[in-house]
């Protein structure tokens, strides 16, 4: 079964709050909204491929409360196999952020259930990792759960290090690509002790290349994309659109772009397709809820 994507992440319930301004320290304030999402990297980049027609696994935890159903809602639907994902003694990795009227957010992670994602968690799925035709990993489980899900993968493995975590380079050097926006390329750069003071993508992902990754796709938002290897770098253009929301555009690319690296596309083809997805992603509000299946027509460039 090499022709599945697994996904060791992360699945959390996104509360959403809106309030004209954030309160002060100790200051109670009314808001309004409340309404819940289903989020988290893992879970975002599991639905995104799934929708793009991938066969997707999933490996990760939630809790035994009221959150788990709304995290899972977009898992389910679109066909994401769950066998994988257990039921656990904590609570669902919750994200409760706070939007005011000037569009600036402050967000409160917690792990919850997702921190169980760890060494031993992952070993016991090794199974299912083993079959895996791509291992899928961001940076929202703890990182010996994210090193043990390498350890266990025979064939392809792509990062989105996001957030940045601290992992053993050698295990991150597994990344075939590692994808990465600017500021998390940077990030890596630092961990590999080879931080250059310039942000030119090229310059960024040269970088990256010398620390001594196979490949590297950087995602450049509204600028679109980029993919380096040892056969060059080249540049990957996003339609024009007009964004309405840009949360979990890159999960979405990810998402996307693996779902066609899997069915054989080169890694340009596949990321000017994840473009074309992560520019349809913005069009409208939230994360899962934005990302298109296989009939919808993409934007082009
Ligand atoms: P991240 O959220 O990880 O920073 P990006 O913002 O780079 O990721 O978005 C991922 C991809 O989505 C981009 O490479 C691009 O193709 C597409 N995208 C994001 N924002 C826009 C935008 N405003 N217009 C067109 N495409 C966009």
């Amino acid at each position: 079964m090499n022709n599945r994507i697994v996904v060791v992440g992360s699945i959390n319930a996104d509360l959403n709050v809106l309030v004209d301004r954030h309160p002060a320290p100790g200051e109670t304030l009314l808001g309004s909204g409340g309404h819940i999402t289903a989020g988290g990297k893992g879970a975002n980049q599991a639905v995104a491929a799934a929708l793009q027609g991938a066969d997707v696994a999933f490996v990760g935890a939630v809790g035994k409360d009221p959150y788990a159903a709304p995290a899972l809602e977009f898992l389910r639907s679109s066909g994401v196999d769950l066998t994988a994902v257990s039921e656990v003694d904590d609570t669902t990795g919750l994200a409760v952020i706070t939007v005011a009227k000037d569009g600036e957010n402050n967000i409160v992670v917690i792990p919850g259930a997702n921190s169980l994602v760890n060494c031993d968690y992952v070993s016991s799925q090794s199974a299912l990792l083993a079959e895996a035709g791509i291992l899928l990993l961001q940076g929202e489980i703890p990182a010996d759960g994210f090193k043990e899900a390498i350890h266990h993968t025979m064939r392809r493995v792509v990062v989105n290090l996001a957030p940045v975590i601290e992992v053993e380079t050698s295990a991150l050097l597994e990344a075939d690509p590692i994808i990465a926006n600017e500021h998390e390329a940077g990030l890596i750069l630092d961990q590999f002790g080879a931080g250059i003071d310039s942000m030119d993508p090229h310059e960024l992902a040269q970088a990256l290349l010398d620390a001594g990754f196979a490949s590297v796709v950087l995602t450049l938002g509204s600028a679109g994309a980029l993919v380096a290897d040892a056969t060059g770098i080249t540049d990957i253009a996003t339609p024009t659109v007009q964004a309405v929301d840009t949360t979990g555009a890159g999960d979405a690319f990810a998402g996307a772009f693996c779902a066609r690296l899997i069915k054989g596309d080169s890694l340009i083809d596949a990321a000017t397709h994840a473009a074309r997805v992560g520019a349809y992603s913005v069009q409208t509000a939230g994360a899962q809820a934005s990302y298109p299946d296989t009939s919808v027509s993409l934007p082009s460039v």
